[in-house]
């Protein structure tokens, strides 16, 4: 036992090391200079309703191309910043053009709501909300456009303290969900006092709903409990048409994935699901109420 226990320190103390090997340090200071000349960019992956198709909106995904390594993903570029005080400036870059491009869709008549990805961090930081509402401020963006995507286990990191962090975020009228909903440890009696408005059931229970019962009954359940206390419940990781109709069949309200459609570029979304959808203006002037 003494072996094993001394065998998970070590584990725990080289991953420790790990963020500080000179590679790493290198990737930290390349990562903050991404962020510093604004190069990281973002994509755009449509949510759709389920009942009719609609595009409901888009989830903000990060995307970073090294100079030299090319493209990193998420996965190995996130822990760069959540380890370090990085993750401020970079999720405020992230925050600041996501609400830039939904003012320029405004601005051309498309009310597209997009959702943007936070870390526990940022919501132990006391004046998040703020800078949240600043930044919508500034570009003059309806706060219900913006939505946060927090996880089930970074919100379990701080119950309590979360639990205010999220108050203080839904009382400047923007929207929460909870991400990856049934890989954390939230009690019913915690999530009954959640004042989010989505559950995403997290991709591992979605993927293989053709084939596993098992998944089938988790998806059933989450669908059920997130109607029992009036949220919204999307899908992610919607791979097949099978999926998909085994969702809609149960009840869920939206979807994500593959099968739908991939994170894709501004020029992508414009060309390929935007040009679709009527303009505000134009609703307006097939009305007669256009001033
Ligand atoms: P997430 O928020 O759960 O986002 C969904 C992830 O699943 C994305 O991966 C997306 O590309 C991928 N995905 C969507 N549909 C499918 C599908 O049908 N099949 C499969 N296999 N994958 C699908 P991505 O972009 O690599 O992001 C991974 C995670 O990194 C995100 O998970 C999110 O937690 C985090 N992340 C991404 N961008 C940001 C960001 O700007 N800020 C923060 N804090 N986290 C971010
Ligand atoms: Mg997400
Ligand atoms: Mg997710
Ligand atoms: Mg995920």
């Amino acid at each position: 036992y003494r072996a094993k226990q001394d065998l998970a320190s070590h584990r725990a103390y080289e991953e420790t090391l790990d963020h500080f090997t000179p590679e790493a340090l290198a990737m930290r200071a390349e990562f903050a200079k991404a962020i510093r000349d604004e190069t990281l960019t973002l994509v755009y992956q449509p949510k759709l309703r389920l009942a009719d198709g609609a595009l409901v909106g888009l989830e903000v995904l990060s995307r970073w191309t090294h100079p030299t390594k090319g493209p990193i993903p998420p996965v190995s570029f996130l822990p760069l910043a959540e380890t370090t005080e990085l993750i401020h400036p970079f999720t405020e870059l992230v925050l600041r053009k996501a609400i830039g491009q939904v003012a320029r869709w405004r601005a051309i008549g498309h009310e597209m709501p997009v959702a943007v990805n936070i870390s526990a961090n940022n919501l132990l930081e006391q004046h998040f909300a703020d800078t949240v509402r600043t930044l919508l401020a500034d570009a003059d963006v309806p706060p219900q456009l913006l939505e946060l995507e927090v996880t089930e286990s970074a919100v379990m990191r701080y119950p309590e303290l979360m639990l205010k962090r999220l108050h203080d975020i839904r009382a400047i009228g923007v929207r929460l969900s909870i991400d990856d909903f049934g890989t954390g440890y939230a009690s019913l009696a915690y999530l009954k006092r959640l004042p989010v408005d989505t559950l995403k059931i997290d991709r591992m229970f979605v993927t293989h709903l053709d084939t596993d019962e098992g998944d089938r009954r988790i998806v059933r359940s989450s669908i059920q409990l997130a109607h029992g206390f009036g949220m919204t419940v999307v899908a992610e990781g919607v791979e097949t048409q099978v999926a998909a109709d085994l969702l809609k069949r149960k009840g869920c309200d939206q979807v994500q994935g593959f099968h739908f459609a991939r994170p894709l570029s501004v020029a992508e979304i414009e060309a390929h699901w935007l040009a679709r959808l009527p303009r505000r203006e134009l609703e307006i002037a097939a009305d007669g109420v256009a001033d």
